[in-house]
């Protein structure tokens, strides 16, 4: 009969694996993106998945587990699915809208994963691996935050890279923004 800790230790393992394979998807993502805030935004969740990945080892050792990767079927599937978004789209002005809705995919995957994760650690009991687990959570809410900001700043070919200086204009870009703080102050310009 599994327990909830097998579970709970099941879901780590595939997540320990996803992060690992989405450290070598993200640069990928980066170069392929046209438009500066994207690839920005790209590099720094680059810089916290690597921090998932030892945030995760240190959730295994709270609950007593060597920290091992079983294969996620599920962002096999995912990152396979941006690569051909990536291709599909390359040289065309829907390239970034692309890019951040395969990378939203991505974080919606790891959002319910980790969520479940958190409450399964604070069933369990174990408050160090629920709170590790939540700083992690925390960050893949911040970065498809981020994501969709750029998605209505920058998904429309209109607004593209291209015309970036009519951005401040009375383009879409102005109008699609409904009650977003503009995406520079996000990213800390
Ligand atoms: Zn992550
Ligand atoms: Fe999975
Ligand atoms: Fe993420």
């Amino acid at each position: 009969m599994k327990t909830l800790q097998n579970l709970l230790l099941d879901q780590l393992e595939d997540i320990y694996y996803a992060e690992k394979q989405l450290v070598r998807a993200l640069p990928k993502m980066a170069k392929a993106a046209t438009h500066g805030d994207l690839k920005q935004a790209f590099q720094s969740h680059l810089k916290e998945t690597e921090g998932h990945v030892t945030k995760v080892e240190k959730a295994f050792k709270a609950l007593g587990e060597k920290a091992t990767a079983r294969k996620c079927d599920a962002i096999v599937g995912l990152i396979k699915e941006a690569d051909e978004m990536a291709s599909d789209h390359k040289g065309c002005p829907t390239i970034n809208a692309a890019l951040i809705a395969a990378a939203q995919k991505v974080e919606h995957y790891e959002i319910a994963t980790y969520g479940s994760l958190r409450e399964w650690a604070e069933m369990v009991g174990n408050d160090d691996a629920a709170d590790i687990l939540q700083e992690i959570l925390d960050e893949e809410k911040a970065a498809d935050d981020t994501l969709t900001e750029l998605a209505r700043a920058h998904s429309n070919p209109a607004a593209n890279s291209e015309n970036e200086s009519k951005e401040k204009g009375n383009g879409p870009t102005t109008i699609r923004r409904r009650g977003v703080r503009p995406v520079a102050s996000r990213l800390g310009r």
